[in-house]
C-alpha cells in the first residue's frame, strides 16, 4: 500500500504526457500549471511529511496514463490551487483559461459535498447529488483521481478519519467510477477501503488467495498454452492471459451470494483481447468446438452492451480434469473501455476540437447508467432523444441541489425559494429569515434557486415572523405548512388579546355606569346574550365588543336589564337636531349620535362621492349604505342620516366590478393593466367564460379613493377591446 507517495518530477509527467499530446502549445500549458502549481504549494506539506505537491503531481500524472485532454491534466494539477492556497477564480482565469478554472471550481465544489450519511438510500442520493452537481464528466474524473491517491496515501490519517474516508469512498466513489464503468480505478479504491474498513477479513482473503496461487497459476498456464496453440493454428491474432479477481470482488461475492471462498476461487479466469468483433465470435466458436461449453452461462455483451459501456463475450467452460474457466473475448478498444470506461471514450485526440457539452452527450446516450434512473420517474418512451429529454427534465430539472456554508446539501423541488430553503434547515430558521444571500451575493426571498447555489439565511430575533405573501411563491409544503402555522398561531394570539380587551372595555363602560363589575366576572351571566347579538361564545362577544362590532352599552343594557333608549327610533331621527357630529375611522358624519360604532355596508361598498344613507341595526351600530342600495330600500324606520366626513383621514375603499366581455387572448392582461395605469389596487379577480355565448364575465375587488376615481376607472376599462358592459356591483 505504498504505491504513488513519490513525487513525480516535471520530465516524468512530461513523458507520460507524450506518449499522445505533442501540440506544442497543449505541452507548454500543461509545463505551466506544474510550475504553477509547484510555486503555489510551495510552502505547503500533506501529513506523511512530504512537500503538498506530490499530491498535485500524481493527480496531473495518473489522469495523464489515462489519456485525458491537457486541460483536464491542467485542472488536475491545479485542482486544490483555489481552496488551499487563496488563488481567486479570476487569477487562475487570467493566468490560464475559463475552462481550467470552471474545472478546478467543480472539483472545488464538490470536494465540499458532505456525505456523512451511511444509510443506503442516502448512498445513492449521494451519488446523484454529485453528479448532478458536476455538471462536467470531466469534473467526476478528476475528482476520482484525486480520491484515488488520497486512499494511496491513507496511512498518515488519524484512525478515525481513515475510517470515515474509507467508508465514503465505499459508498460514493467506488459506484461512480463503476457507473462510469472506469473499473481499473473502480477496484482499487474498493479494495483500499475495504482494507481500512475491515483489515481482519481483508488480510484472511488476501492470505487464501495467496496460499492458492502458485497451483491456480500452473492450471492456468497449462490453458492458456493449448488455447493458444489451437488460435495460431487458425492464422489469428490475439493476445490472452489469465486475470486475478480483486479483493473485495471475492468478499463481496462470498457475502451476498453466501458462497465460500473456494466455491468463487474454483473459477478459474482467462481473458483473450483480439482486433476485430468478427474475431472474438471466431474466437469464441473454435474455443466451444474444443471445450464443452456450461449451458446458460455465454453472455454476449458485444451485441449488448452493459449499462456502462461495457462489451465482451463470456462464456464457461469446462478444461481439463473437469476444472472451470470463464473466458473473456473482446477487442483492444472493448478491453481499454472495460478498464477505463468512460475515460477511454473521450480519449483525448489532438486536433479534434473538444466540446464538453456534445461529449457529455454522447457520454450519457452511451451509458444507460442515465436510463436506469428511469426506474425513479416510471416513464419509459421509445424514442430515445425525447427519452433523455424527460429524463433530464424529470431527474436532474425536478430538482435542485443546494448547499449551506458549510457544505450540507438539501434537495428542493425546482423553483424552490430560500424560504423553503430556510424552513427545510429548520422551522426557527423560517420563521425568523429576514435575507437571504445566494453566492455571497444579497438575493430577494423569492428568488428561484439553482442547483450548485449556496444559501445563507439571514436571520433576526426581531423578525416579525412569516408573511402572508410568502404563502404566494414558496414551492415546498411542507414551507407552505409552517406558515400557514405560523399565522393561524398568531390569529389565535391576537384575537386573545382582543378578547381581553373587549373585556376591558366592558369592566369600565360597567364602572363609569355605576355597576360592580365584579357581579359581571362570571361568563354564565352571559349565557342568554349570545343568541341576542347573533354570537356563539363568550369570546366571542367579547372579541366583538372589542373590535366594536357589538356596541358595549348594547351589551351592558342587556346584561343589567336596564333599558335605556340610546338607540334612536324613528321620532329622533330629524325631528331632534343635535349640531353635535360625530365622526369615526371610516371617514363618516352621523348626525346627533355620539359614541356609536359606524361601519361601511359589505353589499354596496360606499365610497366617498357615493349619495349614503345609515341604518341603525339591532346591536351593531349603524350600517351605512349607498342612498340607492336595494337592500335598505324598504327600510324606512331606522334610516337616519349620514355625510361623508370632508376631514376624513384617506384612505383607499373596496369596490366591486363586474365586466361582461367577449372572449379574446390577452383580455384579462389588458383589464388589468388599466386598473394599474389608474393606480388603484386590484384585491380580487376571479374571470369565468360561459362556454354557450363564449361571454366572459370577469369581477374584480378594488381598492379605490372615491367615487370619481372608481368612475374613472369604469371609464377607461369600457374602452378595452372586446369589452360589452362594465357594472359597480350591489351584492
Ligand atoms: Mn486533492
Amino acid at each position: 500500500m505504498e504505491k504513488g507517495n513519490s513525487m513525480i518530477t516535471l520530465p516524468e509527467l512530461m513523458k507520460e504526457v507524450n506518449t499522445y499530446i505533442h501540440q506544442p502549445e497543449s505541452l507548454a500549458l500543461i509545463e505551466k500549471a506544474y510550475r504553477y502549481a509547484e510555486q503555489k504549494h510551495a510552502t505547503q506539506f500533506r501529513r506523511s511529511g512530504e512537500p503538498y505537491m506530490v499530491h498535485a503531481a500524481q493527480v496531473g500524472y495518473i489522469l495523464a496514463t489515462m489519456k485525458v485532454g491537457p486541460k483536464t491534466i491542467c485542472a488536475g494539477l491545479l485542482h486544490d490551487v483555489l481552496e488551499d492556497c487563496g488563488i481567486s477564480p479570476e487569477e487562475m482565469t487570467a493566468e490560464f483559461d475559463e475552462e481550467i478554472t470552471r474545472l478546478v471550481e467543480g472539483v472545488t465544489k464538490i470536494g465540499h459535498l458532505q456525505f456523512k450519511d451511511e444509510k443506503e438510500y442516502l448512498a445513492a442520493n449521494h451519488r446523484k447529488i454529485f453528479i448532478a452537481m458536476a455538471k462536467d464528466i470531466r469534473v467526476i474524473v478528476i475528482k476520482l483521481v484525486d480520491r484515488l491517491h488520497n486512499m494511496r496515501t491513507l496511512q498518515y490519517m488519524p484512525p478515525q478519519k481513515q475510517q470515515k474516508i474509507a467508508a465514503e469512498t465505499l459508498q460514493v466513489y467506488a459506484p461512480i467510477a463503476h457507473r462510469l464503468g472506469i473499473s481499473e480505478i473502480k477496484n482499487e479504491l474498493e479494495d483500499r477501503s475495504f482494507y481500512y474498513l475491515n483489515r481482519e477479513e481483508y488480510y484472511e482473503i488476501a492470505h487464501l488467495v495467496e496460499e492458492k496461487k502458485a497451483q491456480r497459476d500452473e492450471q492456468v498456464r497449462h490453458m492458456i498454452h493449448d488455447i493458444s496453440q489451437m488460435l495460431t493454428a487458425n492464422h489469428l491474432e490475439f493476445r490472452i492471459f489469465g486475470r486475478s479477481k480483486h479483493l473485495y470482488s471475492i468478499y463481496k461475492k462470498m457475502k451476498t451470494k453466501g458462497k465460500r471462498f473456494e466455491e468463487i476461487l474454483d473459477l478459474l479466469a482467462i481473458r483473450i483481447v483480439t482486433k476485430t468483433e468478427l474475431n472474438c465470435y471466431e474466437i469464441l466458436g473454435y474455443i466451444h468446438a474444443a471445450y464443452r461449453p456450461i449451458p446458460g452461462r455465454l453472455k454476449d455483451y458485444i451485441a449488448m452492451p452493459k449499462s456502462n459501456m461495457y462489451q465482451s463475450l463470456h462464456t464457461t467452460i469446462v478444461g481439463d480434469e473437469g476444472r472451470i474457466f470463464e473466458i473473456q473475448i473482446r477487442t483492444e478498444e472493448m478491453d481499454s473501455i472495460a478498464e477505463k470506461g468512460i475515460a477511454a471514450h473521450w480519449r483525448y485526440k489532438e486536433g479534434t476540437k473538444y466540446d464538453p457539452r456534445r461529449e457529455q452527450r454522447e457520454i450519457e446516450q452511451k451509458l444507460s447508467w442515465f436510463r436506469d434512473l428511469s426506474a425513479l420517474t416510471g416513464d419509459l418512451s421509445d424514442d430515445p432523444n425525447e427519452y433523455m429529454d424527460t429524463l433530464t427534465r424529470d431527474i436532474f430539472e425536478a430538482n435542485v441541489y443546494v448547499m449551506t456554508p458549510k457544505g450540507r446539501v438539501i434537495e428542493l423541488p425546482n423553483g424552490s425559494t430560500p424560504i423553503d430553503f430556510a424552513y427545510r434547515v429548520h422551522t426557527e430558521v423560517g420563521h425568523s429569515t429576514v435575507g437571504a444571500l445566494v453566492n455571497e451575493t444579497l438575493v430577494p426571498l423569492n428568488t428561484p434557486l439553482k442547483t450548485g447555489d449556496v444559501v445563507q439565511i439571514r436571520t433576526s430575533k426581531q423578525s416579525p415572523g412569516p408573511s402572508e405573501d410568502w404563502l404566494k411563491f414558496v414551492k415546498t409544503n411542507h414551507a407552505k405548512n409552517k406558515i400557514r402555522g405560523f399565522l393561524q398561531k398568531k390569529e389565535v394570539e391576537k384575537k386573545q388579546s382582543y378578547v381581553e380587551k373587549g373585556e376591558q372595555i366592558l369592566r369600565d363602560e360597567l364602572r363609569k355606569r355605576g355597576y360592580n363589575e365584579k357581579e359581571y366576572q362570571d361568563h354564565k351571566k352571559f349565557d342568554n346574550l349570545l343568541s341576542q347579538f347573533q354570537v356563539s361564545t363568550y369570546v366571542d362577544l367579547m372579541y366583538a365588543i372589542a373590535v366594536k362590532s357589538i356596541s358595549v352599552i348594547s351589551v351592558i343594557e342587556k346584561l343589567t336589564n336596564q333599558k335605556k333608549p340610546i338607540i334612536l327610533d324613528n321620532e329622533t331621527v330629524g325631528r331632534t337636531y343635535v349640531p353635535r357630529k360625530t365622526s369615526s375611522k371610516s371617514g363618516i358624519l352621523v348626525h346627533g349620535i355620539s359614541s356609536m360604532m359606524i361601519s361601511l355596508a359589505g353589499c354596496c361598498n360606499p365610497i366617498p362621492g357615493d349619495r349614503i344613507v345609515g341604518y341603525v341595526s339591532r346591536g351593531s351600530g349603524v350600517k351605512v349604505h349607498r342612498a340607492d342600495c336595494p337592500n335598505i330600500s324598504e327600510e324606512k324606520d331606522r334610516l337616519i342620516e349620514v355625510e361623508w366626513d370632508e376631514h376624513r383621514e384617506p384612505r383607499k375603499y373596496e369596490a366591486i366590478v363586474m365586466i361582461h366581455s367577449h372572449d379574446r387572448n390577452f383580455l384579462l392582461t389588458d383589464l388589468v393593466t388599466v386598473i394599474s395605469q389608474c393606480r388603484a389596487t386590484m384585491q380580487k379577480i376571479n374571470s369565468t367564460v360561459n362556454q354557450e355565448d363564449l361571454i366572459v364575465t370577469t369581477r374584480m375587488t378594488l381598492l379605490v379613493d372615491n367615487l370619481e376615481h372608481l368612475n374613472l376607472i369604469l371609464a377607461n376599462l369600457r374602452k378595452v377591446s372586446h369589452v360589452v358592459s362594465v357594472e359597480r356591483v350591489i351584492q
